[in-house]
């Protein structure tokens, strides 16, 4: 496995001023603590930390999630919607244009041109399917690709099933036909690969959650998730071989990330990539094409540590649904026999997605809060990205200090009707609102 002209944040070519900040200090890297006991770490450089499995600890009787437990499917049979969307055109961030860009984004993630959850088949462009020189120009020319199509990231990983979901809504939204095993709903595909894909969301249009600006870039980022899972379907399909497009469909997002070398597991549950923090959507490509060696690793940079020192997320969550435990844990069954949602077995920090999505309802929006309060919430500025790369080498105490810092320069300021809604591009691409 040769990782050293790879960056380790988006497991892809090495920029050069990113190289800067990873050069160093021989012997720092000993300063890292990381709570994996699971993992064999392989590589270290600076702050930053590679293992050879999943990092986290897994319980033995771990058992796959059934997608027909979480908490979207047990809210739908309770007459609760995925969201319910509203207009005040007295309230900053919910206005009528407010609402409508918010709806308008959803367009594409709600009407795919192809089926999500299921097996779209290689199309006879090609006399056999295509054979790449080796793994490693195969990785590369998948990874050009998703970029092409517009994945602000991407990782590829072998398929886990411990991952998949035990069953599945096969049928993409419709939550009234009854689930069925996952190998029964893709029956005969024998996936090998998981290509993992992210999103940015927008900075700024984050920074007004909970509001319909906030959810216009979130929808937004499954909207362009979608057309990237068309398009990377469509390219394995061309060269050959099986593919199987997700969202939130099929299986969980974020281990599958990880494994994808693409970031940590944070409090709030979700991934921290290096580059974007939490701010990132996600979604998966099951394929048969096959990785013999050329795989992604997890990374860590500390992140978890820092969480154990930053309360940001649960300070700031409007519905108290995350949690303040200093360490990761394993929940067990006994833990979560009132929570069907949450699934037990992983070491990992445990959120209430029922307190979750009872304030998604009741505030009209998807929230987002605890995302927009991280302190990994920050552009791509430089002098952020030192500051987050000290805090990987830094003493755990110190973490308490960096997070105040993030206060005091004035991220994090939830809640605040007075916040200029403006938001940019999520691309980077500023604007002039008169000129174009
Ligand atoms: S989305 Fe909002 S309600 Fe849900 S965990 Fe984050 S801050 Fe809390
Ligand atoms: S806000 Fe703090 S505790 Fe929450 S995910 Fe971000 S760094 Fe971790």
């Amino acid at each position: 496995m040769e990782l050293k002209n790879v960056d380790a944040g988006t497991q892809e070519p090495k920029l050069d001023r990113r190289s800067l900040l990873k050069l160093g200090v021989a012997g720092t890297a000993a300063l890292v603590t990381t709570s994996t006991p699971a993992a064999k770490a392989s590589e270290k450089g600076i702050g930053t930390t590679v293992y050879d499995d999943f990092p986290y600890e897994v319980s033995p009787d771990y058992k796959r999630f059934s997608e027909y437990n979480s908490v979207f499917s047990s809210d739908y049979r309770k007459g609760i919607p995925f969201d319910k969307p509203f207009y005040d055109d007295s309230r900053p961030g919910f206005s009528s244009s407010d609402y409508a860009l918010s709806m308008a984004s959803t367009a594409v993630w709600l009407s795919p041109s192809i089926p999500m959850n299921v097996v779209h088949q290689p199309h006879d462009s090609l006399p056999e399917p295509y054979k790449f020189p080796d793994n490693a120009t195969a990785h590369a020319q998948i990874k050009r690709a998703a970029r092409l199509f517009g994945a602000d990231v991407v990782g590829i990983t072998r398929r886990d099933e411990r991952w998949d979901y035990s069953h599945v809504y096969a049928d993409n939204w419709n939550l009234d036909v009854d689930v069925v095993p996952w190998e029964e709903a893709l029956p005969g595909f024998e996936p090998k690969t998981v290509i993992v894909l992210g999103w940015e969301m927008g900075y700024e249009a984050l920074a007004t959650a909970p509001s319909q600006i906030s959810d216009a870039t979130a929808n937004n980022a499954y909207s362009g998730l979608t057309y990237v899972l068309t398009q990377m379907t469509a390219y394995l399909n061309h060269l050959g071989y099986q593919a199987a497009p997700a969202l939130n469909g099929l299986g969980l997002n974020v281990p599958y990330a990880v494994a994808a070398g693409l970031g940590e597991a944070n409090r709030m549950g979700l991934l921290q990539n290096y580059k974007y923090g939490p701010r990132l959507r996600i979604a998966k490509l099951y394929t048969d094409l096959e990785f013999d060696e050329y795989l992604d690793k997890p990374v860590s940079y500390g992140i978890q540590d820092f969480c154990e020192n930053c309360m940001h997320c649960a300070d700031k969550c409007p519905s108290n649904a995350l949690t303040h435990d200093i360490k990761t844990r394993i929940y067990t069954a006994e833990d979560v026999k009132d929570r069907p949602f949450t699934n037990p077995g992983v070491k990992k920090w445990h959120f209430d997605a029922q307190k979750c999505h009872d304030y998604w309802i009741d505030s009209g929006t998807g929230c987002g809060t605890c995302i927009a309060a991280c302190p990994y919430n920050k552009p791509d500025f430089w002098h952020h990205r030192l500051i987050d790369r000290l805090n990987t080498v830094l003493p755990g105490p110190l973490h308490k200090f960096m997070a105040q810092m993030d206060l005091w320069h004035g991220y994090g300021n939830m809640f605040d009707e007075k916040a200029p809604a403006v938001f940019w591009d999520p691309k980077g691409r500023s604007y002039d609102g008169l000129k174009g």
